[in-house]
């Protein structure tokens, strides 16, 4: 595979884990940015939903479907994204990152922050799929640090999947009369605080997404209790010089999350 192309990066707003099952404005969007890759021999995903003490990547042959939501239909519980794991890539990472930095995993799985969008990207569940942890205990910058040196992956064709929503504070969600999870409207605050990261994202202002603590009210506001917004530092320290972001399902719902999603490759 050497001398292979670099495979783009994307950063997808996962939002209600529905989007798993329903055909909707959002996973059709998913399903639409897939036709547009080159096909991954396997894929990294760094979901909000995995939180370790230190960093933990996936190394079983065939992870498990995790159900970690409540409240959703029994449909959703049975569903299943039985893709293989890949020991393989699980070791490129230890190897790029550093074997004493990141453990390998025999527990976890794959989590909704990863299969509800992979569900609908590859619904044939035949790529390869391993998840990279989120180590609670690290820095921003450190997470940061960790991303970029995933680089190389990049060039034996492993999709970057980065999941999360960039506004993202449950605590605030309004669904208004008769409206689902996907109702599109954002609070004034969800708003701003996305067209802040977006200007910071495009223009490469990476120390000021890393030390977003110094955003403003309304960036605080968004990014809440942090899990979802961390993923993107994992897409945009994957950025080269080159490289431009392509921005899709820019749209906010039920008030206090933004779908917003980016891709990240060379536009000829
Ligand atoms: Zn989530």
């Amino acid at each position: 595979m050497a001398g292979m192309e670099r495979m783009p990066v994307l950063f997808i707003g996962h939002g209600s884990p529905m989007n798993a099952i329903e055909d909707n404005v959002f996973s059709r969007v998913w399903r639409e940015a897939a036709g547009k890759l080159p096909r991954p021999e396997a894929i990294l995903c760094i979901s909000a939903h995995w939180e370790t003490p230190g960093t933990r990547v996936t190394a079983m042959e065939k992870p498990q479907t995790i159900h970690d939501f409540g409240g959703f239909p029994r449909e959703l519980f049975e569903t299943e994204y039985p893709a293989p794991g890949s020991p393989w890539l699980a070791q490129e990472v230890r190897r790029a990152v550093g074997e004493t930095i990141v453990a390998p995993d025999l527990e976890w799985g794959l989590d909704h922050g990863c299969w509800s969008v992979l569900k609908q990207m590859y619904p044939a569940a035949d790529v390869p799929v391993v998840q990279l942890s989120l180590d609670e205990g690290a820095t921003a910058r450190a997470r940061y640090e960790i991303a970029g040196k995933l680089a190389p992956l990049r060039r034996k064709g492993v999709l970057v999947l980065a999941s999360g929503n960039l506004v993202h504070n449950l605590g605030r969600v309004r669904l208004r009369a008769g409206a689902g999870f996907n109702d599109e409207f954002g609070f004034d605050w969800a708003v701003e605080a996305n067209t802040l990261f977006k200007a910071l994202i495009d223009g490469r202002e990476h120390d000021r997404l890393i030390d977003y603590r110094s955003l403003g009210p309304s960036a605080q506001l968004a990014i809440n209790s942090a899990e979802h917004y961390l993923p993107m530092l994992y897409a945009v320290a994957l950025r080269e010089q080159d490289e431009s972001v392509t921005w899709f399902n820019d749209t906010a719902v039920a008030g206090s999350l933004t779908m917003t999603s980016f891709r990240i490759d060379r536009t000829e």
